[in-house]
């Protein structure tokens, strides 16, 4: 039976990254040698990092003056670098889960980070909107898609001072005017590669301008001028990266892709909203997600989770059970999960509703 991957991360690939990566693994651009086995110093791998970088810089639009770096260590490994880099003796949060919530506990290893608003109240159900974030902090950082409460900040924050987003689980599947950040990080398993490689995309006059000493790893500067090849970078993630892009640019960039997103997206909260059994945990529609749709039963149905948990996967759906910090379920909805298995998971919910 056919397979739908609703996974949250690591996720749905394309079906051309997956077919390119076991070329790749056999014989790496002609070389005769497999991807897994090359030097990352060998000709052919750095025109596949130089490629894959210049890929983001085109899909992206990345203005000149920021620098795309790919590193180690996941999205998690961001949320000590920045304000080890960055933040002098104050730094702004937005808490909108718990991604943030783990971004914004390590800048307070660094100094004071100031919480300027939070959804925790209402268990991150919705985006803050009205927050003052303070004049003299280094920077404000965001969470621009909230992957296990499914919401997502439609909108650029408008702040005088370096904004900076976590965009894990919504990079690629939008444009970005990057010119309104400082620096942007995405872990790659979620929209571009399997796990092990994290994207940077860092504009270069924000660094230097902090006076504690900075492990070399750990320094942005170290990575931007050796050119993500300090050390050995994640030869095969990137390898898929630049495969999961090329295909990207093949459907016509993040704009073509965005309006397939918002498609799928609104085809299951159309379901959600309609169908007695279930209920949507985001209600304000202008904060829901466009990757990670989340839902739950209905009060009086909730007997039926497991139920419902049972029969959607004997139609084939993969990974809808919610965060445990959430339940119910999420789909997730990422780049190259097609629409087709969005039909069927809201055929699922239709039928399940029928027969009960
Ligand atoms: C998955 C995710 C992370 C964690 O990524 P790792 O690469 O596992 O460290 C951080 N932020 C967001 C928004 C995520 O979705």
């Amino acid at each position: 039976m056919k397979k739908h991957n609703f996974f949250a991360g690591p996720s749905i690939l394309p079906q051309y990254t997956i077919d390119k990566t076991i070329e790749g693994i056999k014989d790496f651009a002609g070389s005769g040698l497999s991807v897994l086995e090359i030097s990352h110093r060998s000709k052919e791998f750095i025109a596949c990092m130089n490629d894959t970088i210049a890929l983001c810089r085109e899909l992206l639009e990345i203005p000149a003056g920021y620098q795309v770096i790919f590193l180690g260590g996941g999205a998690s490994l961001q949320f000590a670098m920045v304000p080890m880099n960055l933040m002098n003796t104050k730094s702004a949060y937005l808490v909108t889960g718990e991604w943030a919530t783990k971004a914004y506990k390590e800048a307070k290893l660094f100094g004071e980070a100031v919480e300027v608003a939070t959804s925790k109240d209402k268990n991150f159900n919705y985006i803050p909107k009205t927050y003052m974030v303070p004049a003299d902090a280094s920077y404000f950082h965001i969470t621009s898609n909230n992957t296990i409460f499914g919401t997502e900040l439609k909108k650029d924050p408008d702040v005088n001072i370096p904004l900076i987003a976590d965009m894990s689980s919504d990079i690629f599947s939008r444009p970005v005017d990057v010119s309104k950040y400082s620096l942007i990080y995405a872990g790659a398993q979620k929209n571009l590669a399997p796990a092990g490689v994290t994207l940077v995309i860092v504009k270069e006059d924000i660094l230097g301008k902090v006076t504690r000493p900075i492990p070399t790893m750990l320094d942005y500067r170290t990575h931007i001028k050796a050119e993500s090849m300090f050390n050995t970078p994640p030869v095969f993630a990137v390898f898929a990266a630049q495969q999961t892009l090329v295909w990207l640019k093949g459907l016509g960039g993040v704009k073509a892709m965005q309006k397939k997103n918002i498609e799928k997206a609104q085809l299951l909260y159309d379901e959600i909203d309609r169908n007695k059994l279930f209920v949507p945990t985001v209600k304000d529609a202008a904060d829901r997600s466009v990757m990670n749709i989340c839902f739950v039963m209905a009060e009086e149905y909730k007997e039926l989770e497991q139920p419902f948990a049972d029969f959607a996967k004997s139609k084939g759906m993969v990974g809808i059970a919610g965060h445990r910090s959430v339940g119910g379920f999420r789909a997730s909805t990422y780049n190259a999960l097609p629409k087709e298995s969005v039909q069927a998971l809201v055929d699922t919910m239709k039928e399940f509703e029928k027969n009960h």
